[in-house]
């Protein structure tokens, strides 16, 4: 087990001046909290804050971050405050424990490549302090080390997580050691028979190898001395993982597997690297499309080195890494390297913390970008960085704008959820509409069959689809009010040319018209008048000579219509000229009822229509088709009314109309209830009565109801 001071020695030898009081403190408050806890492999559960922080040391940290390795499980594992660890170590400690707490408590269920990267990238978003990440993958290495004390299923869950998420985020940061380290565990977890093979395989080739290891280091060395170069050579065999994906890759054997060895030259300076190269070159014939410069261009990450891949004196090919002192520390640290203590001794700026949050920035773009316009998409997302990741109920991972709301997030699973989104729980608790996601919160939407989408909306979400998907919908709700009110205005002015029996959505007439004046249909040519962009005169003006000549082409014929509408049907209670069994119907603009008094309309093809004799259409239609028409008394037969009833809204109101309709023997059809801005209620009710006596009646006992203004029919 490490001890303290092993951590402390570590520190001092690479910073002598290091205040290392600040990890005393902190040992100690991580001893107290998790005094009495026991470690699955039976060790005291401090060994693992030590191991921690000692992997934080090997990686040359500070001491806030080595006091946060020691601290970070205190807050989740213990009684142990945040406020407490601020108050005692520093905001920047507690900031990291708080980051490291926040992600450990977090359970990802990544099974496609996106999500994985989507988990990478919330990490990212999550860590304000880089340091949070490398206190998080120091931990995940050290339980990685430790997993085989668990039981299957989670050592298995838990491999498959870091080689998704932590080991790729470990490259990502360009910390190589950790990486490759993971990448081993994660495979001796996950592949243990490969890994037991290449493991066999590999150790059984060691003789071979280490003979022609020193062979190449020999050749090599001896060429340096000569050119008077000082050099570091180093051979070592590639991690297994590596093996392992080329062999996957290439479809091998792991003993078709040849350059597992991998040879690195250290120089001093960058053009000793250049020249390096031209030796081994001139020594062994290099591999052509081998040779990569990321001296010249560096990786994201910052790594630097020449690769180049040559012909072995065995006739196998090798890699060989040529770089500076300086990159080889980038190398095997990555942006740990960077975090370091600076020569001097002082602690990492505020300016270099700025410099870190753009560098994480520029981590993101990492992702072999091969189009230049998703390129450019990715820097316009990361010049506003502050993208947001949450989670579904099911553990997927949805990344959102920053300020996005939960209604973005219910338009992102589907837009009929998104349309119904009446709120959200968000980890469990309710929230409203305008709740903005923040990383990390577990979203589940609630819906509601009322719940529609309102021009509010629209500046409340922040992403395009929810934008686009509510204007869609608004648009289309526009446009049926539209129709509905261009239809009423359109009916209103053929009825004042007497032209009310036109049906505007059926009759070819008006089809016709709508064609004329460049419509895509009668709907847009009706809508168009409903938005006021058309005079429903002009419509009429157009309709009016087309009909004209068609009721002309029916004078003269009434008395053969008449004929041709005797057949048998239903006793209605009409008789037309004393005949009781025409093909008659109610006129909807006045809808008679039997006692009243009525007059028939002769239609083209529909039989005769009843109308009331005061009906204005009556006054207004060509005499030549009115036909005197008497009731008979006759059995039951129901008959539509439509009321409309005004009111001050009042609770139960409604509920009294029906009952007063019901008990007085009609039946409801239709009802429909508006409501005006001066907080007036105006229902429609469409009823079934027996005669207009009946109407009469359920007419005065609705006046009597309580805040009923006004009962007319319409
Ligand atoms: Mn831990």
């Amino acid at each position: 087990m490490i001890r303290l001071n092993d951590i402390t020695s570590l520190v001092q030898s690479y910073h002598p001046k290091a205040d290392i009081e600040l990890i005393e403190k902190a040992y100690v408050f991580s001893a107290k909290a998790h005094q009495g806890q026991i470690r699955l492999s039976g060790e005291p559960y401090l060994s693992h804050p030590l191991e921690v922080a000692y992997i934080l040391a090997q990686l040359r940290m500070d001491v806030v971050c080595i006091a946060a390795g020691l601290l970070h499980d205190a807050v989740e594992d213990s009684d142990a405050t945040l406020d407490e660890i601020e108050k005692l170590f520093g905001g920047e400690t507690a900031t990291i424990v708080d980051g490291v707490t926040k992600i450990s408590k977090m359970h990802f269920v990544s099974k496609e490549q996106h999500q994985a990267e989507n988990v990478r990238k919330m990490i990212l978003a999550m860590s304000t302090d880089i340091r949070v990440i490398l206190v998080k993958l120091a931990d995940r290495l050290h339980n990685m080390r430790t997993l085989g004390f668990h039981p299957e299923n989670k050592q298995i869950r838990i491999a498959t997580e870091t080689l998704d998420i932590y080991a790729p985020l470990a490259g990502r940061m360009g910390i190589n050691r950790i990486k490759s380290n993971l990448e081993d565990l994660c495979l001796f977890y996950l592949e243990p028979e490969i890994y037991a093979k290449i493991k066999d395989e590999t150790g059984q080739r060691r003789g071979e190898m280490e003979k022609f290891m020193t062979e190449v280091k020999a050749i090599l060395s001896a060429k340096l001395s000569e050119v008077k170069i000082q050099a570091a050579i180093k051979a070592r065999q590639k991690h297994f993982y590596s093996i392992y994906k080329k062999m996957v890759d290439q479809d091998l054997n792991v003993n078709q597997v040849y350059d597992i060895l991998a040879f690195r030259v250290i120089v001093n300076s960058i053009k000793e690297c250049y020249e390096v190269l031209g030796h081994i070159h001139s020594i062994w014939k290099p591999v052509s499309g081998r040779f990569k410069d990321y001296i010249s261009v560096p990786k994201a990450n910052m790594y630097q080195s020449l690769h180049t891949t040559v012909i072995g004196p065995l006739g196998q090919r090798m890699e060989i890494q040529i770089r500076t002192w300086d990159m080889n520390r980038v190398a095997e640290s990555g942006i740990a390297a960077h975090w370091r203590y600076k020569e001097e001794g002082s602690v990492a700026t505020k300016a270099d913390q700025k410099q870190f949050s753009w560098l994480q920035q520029l981590l993101d773009w990492q992702k072999n970008l091969q189009d230049p316009r998703e390129f450019l998409e990715s820097v316009k997302m990361d010049l506003f960085p502050d993208d947001v990741y949450v989670f579904t109920p099911k553990g997927e991972v949805k990344s959102f704008p920053k300020g996005a709301t939960v209604i973005d997030f219910a338009y992102s699973i589907h837009s009929e959820i998104g349309e119904k989104c009446a709120g959200a729980r968000v980890n469990g608790r309710m929230v409203p509409l305008r709740y903005q996601l923040r990383n990390g919160n577990i979203v589940e939407i609630i819906t509601s069959a009322k719940q529609h989408p309102t021009k509010d909306w629209l500046n409340l979400v922040k992403t395009p689809r929810a934008k686009t998907k509510i204007r869609q919908w608004i648009r289309t709700e526009e446009r049926e009010e539209g129709i509905n009110l261009g239809r009423a205005l359109l009916e209103k002015a053929l009825q004042h040319d007497g032209l009310s029996q036109v049906n505007v959505f059926k009759s070819e007439q008006v089809g016709a018209v709508a064609k004329e004046l460049s419509f895509h249909s009668v709907e847009d040519m009706i809508a168009q008048i409903g938005f006021g962009k058309l005079s429903p005169r002009q419509v009429v003006g157009r309709l009016k000579p087309r009909i004209d000549m068609e009721i002309d082409r029916s004078r003269g014929l009434v008395s053969k219509m008449v004929s041709r509408f005797r057949r048998a049907r239903p006793d209605h209670g009409i008789k037309v000229n004393g005949v009781s069994d025409m093909l008659i119907h109610f006129a909807k603009c006045c809808s008679p009822l039997p006692g009243e008094q009525v007059v028939g309309f002769i239609t083209r093809g529909r039989g005769i229509t009843v109308h009331l004799a005061s009906c204005r259409h009556v006054r207004e239609a060509d005499p030549d088709r009115l036909v005197p028409i008497t009731w008979e008394a006759v059995g039951k037969e129901a008959y539509p009314a439509t009321l409309r009833v005004t009111s001050v809204e009042r609770k139960g109101i409604l509920a009294d109309i029906s009952a007063i309709i019901s008990q007085k023997d009609a039946n409801i059809i239709h009802a429909e209830i508006k409501t005006t801005v001066d907080n007036k209620g105006i229902a429609f009710f469409t009823i079934e009565v027996e005669s207009y006596r009946q109407l009469q009646e359920i007419v005065r006992a609705i006046k009597k109801v309580k805040n009923v203004l006004i009962v007319e029919r319409v």
